[in-house]
């Protein structure tokens, strides 16, 4: 029997184990062969990647489709102002079809920096965004933006605690599944200022029941912190622990703000956390995620949205988590590249519970992978390579995508879509966001 695809000789870097010289072969989307030597089969197509590298695809635990075209909206402003004056109302002007290219465009973003798996925290148009990402063929979590509670949402947001459940349970029953099995439904929080505790566990026993993980913004700021201080009478995690909410069934995104004891509760009760280096430092402040990892939580990477980040890319979050958390503890020792890769790569997919998916090069997953070219003057000299891909590599060392065993990136060419006509509309729908929700950059 031929195998699908052979890919090598190249340096693999499966993440969970150490990296050699050698092959890795895919039929049916799987990864039936990974070793020094090709097997003997015949091969349908070969991939020669003589001098390049070959990786597990990265994965963006953090990821809002819809935002793509709001880049540039909100920058130098604080996070109340960022939130109700620019991306509510920005949220408020999309529309499905937006939403559809938002994502769309998102999701080349993603492939052209090696990522093949997003979690999206929710956003309104789901059938849009389900569907430009079934047309770019990653694999992504999605879910509703839901909030039931507090002040200042938006109109088209005020929803009671069964109607914001309904709407998702509708959603997951469309979604689920979709798209040969690349989208996965997700429940969303937005944040503890929007969400009642009603919401809260019953959001975390949905997702938990399909199969899937809520996501939920979690102690972004202290104002938040205070704020459940004042209404529940402890802190956002403490709050969250005590409904039971706090778990692999539930990905905390941010957790920015969080003292020692909160870090144990995230490490016992083993809630996943979602980092974002770049929108942490440019909005929230930078939360304390080596102390995180050497607690043993398990931390993914994400690059928030694009009105945030700005950059949509895990591999300049690799580079950013590493040098802050050695610049926060003053110790160079601290998140060693070893471990930032396997947070962008199997840690990411653990937090969103696909690890036995996705994540490394292992056999039996599926076959999502980055083969790198090297060969650029960031890249060329490295003396490490696998600490390279951490500390030197950049989007253009990205030279193919291979997602469930199907080529998205080709060198450097997209498979799928017509990126340049894609990104035109975006472009064209941003303005008109933009002149709708009456928003001047
Ligand atoms: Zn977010």
């Amino acid at each position: 029997m031929p195998v699908d695809l052979r890919i090598g000789p190249a340096l693999v870097v499966p993440v969970t184990a150490a990296p050699f010289e050698g092959w890795v072969e895919v039929t049916g989307g799987e990864l039936v062969h990974v070793g020094p030597e090709p097997s003997a089969a015949p091969a349908t197509e070969t991939y020669d990647a003589s001098g390049r590298m070959v990786i597990p695809a990265f994965v963006n635990t953090h990821c809002h489709t819809s935002q793509q075209l709001g880049r540039g909206l909100a920058d130098d402003v604080g996070l109340l102002t960022w939130l109700h004056e620019r991306i509510w109302p920005y949220e408020t002007a999309l529309d499905e079809a937006d939403s559809e290219i938002s994502a769309l465009a998102c999701a080349i973003e993603q492939i052209r920096n090696g990522c093949t798996l997003i979690a999206d925290p929710g956003g309104r148009h789901v059938d849009g965004m389900a569907r430009g990402i079934a047309t770019a063929g990653i694999r992504a979590l999605l879910g509703r933006s839901t909030m039931d509670d507090g002040e200042g949402r938006p109109p088209v947001d005020q929803e009671t605690t069964a109607q914001a459940l309904d709407r998702q349970d509708e959603l997951a029953a469309r979604w689920h599944g979709g798209a040969g099995g690349r989208l996965s439904f997700s429940y969303t929080l937005r944040t503890l200022f929007n969400c009642s505790d009603d919401l809260i566990t019953a959001t975390v026993e949905r997702a938990r029941a399909l199969g899937t993980v809520a996501q939920m913004h979690v102690a972004e700021i202290p104002e938040e912190n205070a704020y459940a201080r004042a209404t529940r009478g402890t802190s956002t995690v403490r709050h969250l622990d005590r409904l039971g909410a706090l778990g692999p069934g539930l990905l905390a995104v941010h957790a920015t703000w969080v003292d020692d004891e909160e870090i144990e509760l995230l490490a016992a009760r083993r809630c996943p956390v979602s980092h974002n280096a770049a929108s942490n430092l440019k909005i929230l402040g930078t939360p304390r995620i080596a102390d995180m990892v050497d607690a043993g939580v398990v931390v993914g990477l994400g690059t928030d949205g694009a009105p945030s980040n700005n950059r949509m890319s895990v591999i300049d979050e690799m580079w950013l988590a590493s040098i802050v958390q050695k610049g926060l503890r003053r110790d160079p020792t601290a998140l060693p590249a070893e471990q930032v890769l396997r947070m962008a790569t199997i840690d990411g997919a653990r937090a969103l519970g696909m690890d036995s998916v996705v994540g490394s090069i292992e056999l039996g997953k599926r076959a999502d992978l980055v083969v790198i070219d090297p060969r650029t003057p960031n890249f060329a000299t490295a003396a490490d390579p696998v600490s390279a891909l951490v500390t030197a590599l950049k989007s253009e060392n990205v030279e193919s995508v291979l997602c469930d065993g199907e080529w998205l990136l080709r060198d450097h060419r997209l498979t799928r879509v017509d990126e340049l006509a894609v990104l035109a509309e975006a472009t064209a729908r941003a303005a008109t966001v933009r002149e709708r929700a009456g928003l001047r950059p």
